[in-house]
């Protein structure tokens, strides 16, 4: 093999590595798992509509990251860099919106993410749909609050420092929202008590949310730094991905931090899906409970329903080559 094609290979070897490691926040496995499970948390007036859709809600739960792609507004609803704003920014920062704004530029604000008043904003939609007993939106929007509801969970949403790429841990990301649920996820304890539950203040609750999701930061950073020092070059190992053969963190890594984290990736998933449910429910109730046994009724045509499938497509053909604002990828 002479040096360029070496070369080549080489190229080709980091551009897999980091494309390999691409996720979208929670991943597409994590976010599918979260929105479905919620489902299973709605009341009897609910759980027969949510269930009948159970599969788009399912197949659309990335949708808002796909989003990312066409439209620069999309970027900044799914993150907020909370460090950006100081250290008290979780106490200090404007709970609602407007205050948002007349404290900062609105410049300012999407250039840090917004997602706790981003999900209060998908809150007031989705309820406006129910009342409307608008089908198509009920179920768009259902799919976007739980998948900001699901960001909003996630530590490496609430910092600047999003893929480590600040403190030389790059990668860690993907490893903790994508790996490690597809590693362990299915030991996860999924059975919940309580179903869901009215919330008195949704915004409140969003950054309540943001502030568990940011408390765990720390130890998402410090393990990954204490199980690298300890496994050295076996940090990394191989695997096939898309019939290539790509340099991804080791089992052996995987397990430690897994273990180290104990329960963490499991209790931020379970409070998403907990939460996703207790929205739903909430936006439903603020509609004025409409019956949506008569939305069930009223059947999508099957018309209407490519139309909402091949959403997804289209978004994706027409996407120009415009870079995220922010991309949360690796
Ligand atoms: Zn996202």
């Amino acid at each position: 093999m002479n040096f360029f094609s070496k070369l080549r290979l080489f190229t080709l070897f980091i551009f897999l590595f980091f494309q390999g490691s691409f996720a979208s926040a929670w991943g597409f496995f994590g976010h599918q798992k979260i929105s479905r499970l919620a489902v299973f948390l709605l009341p009897p007036e609910m759980i027969t509509f949510y269930k009948t859709h159970i599969q788009y809600i399912t197949e659309n739960a990335v949708n808002p990251d796909k989003r990312r792609y066409v439209m620069a507004q999309e970027a900044p609803r799914h993150y907020l860099d909370l460090d950006i704003y100081g250290e008290e920014a979780i106490d200090s920062l404007p709970r609602y919106w407007k205050s948002a704004l007349e404290k900062y530029t609105e410049d300012t604000l999407m250039a840090y993410g917004i997602v706790p008043w981003q999900i209060q904003f998908t809150k007031y939609q989705l309820t406006k749909a129910f009342e409307n007993q608008d089908l198509e939106n009920i179920l768009k929007l259902s799919v976007d609050l739980g998948h900001y509801i699901g960001d909003g969970n996630v530590p490496l949403h609430t910092t600047s420092n999003y893929n480590g790429q600040l403190t030389g841990q790059h990668g860690i990301h993907g490893l903790w929202e994508s790996r490690l649920p597809e590693l362990f996820s299915e030991n996860y304890d999924f059975f919940f008590e309580r179903r869901a539950e009215y919330e008195e203040n949704t915004q409140l609750r969003a950054w309540k949310a943001l502030r568990i999701a940011n408390q765990a930061l720390d130890s998402v950073f410090r393990f990954e730094r204490e199980v690298t020092e300890q496994l050295g070059e076996r940090k990394y190992g191989f695997g096939l991905r898309n019939g290539f053969t790509l340099r991804v963190y080791s089992q052996n890594f995987c397990e430690k931090y897994h273990q180290k984290l104990n329960g963490q990736v499991e209790r931020q998933m379970r409070h998403s899906i907990k939460m996703i449910a207790d929205f739903w429910f909430t936006c439903w109730v603020d509609a004025g409970q409409p019956d949506l046994a008569i939305l069930l009724d009223r059947k999508m045509s099957e018309e209407e329903r490519q139309k909402l499938l091949s959403e997804e497509q289209e978004t994706l053909k027409k996407a120009p080559q415009i870079a995220p604002q922010r991309p949360h990828e690796n």
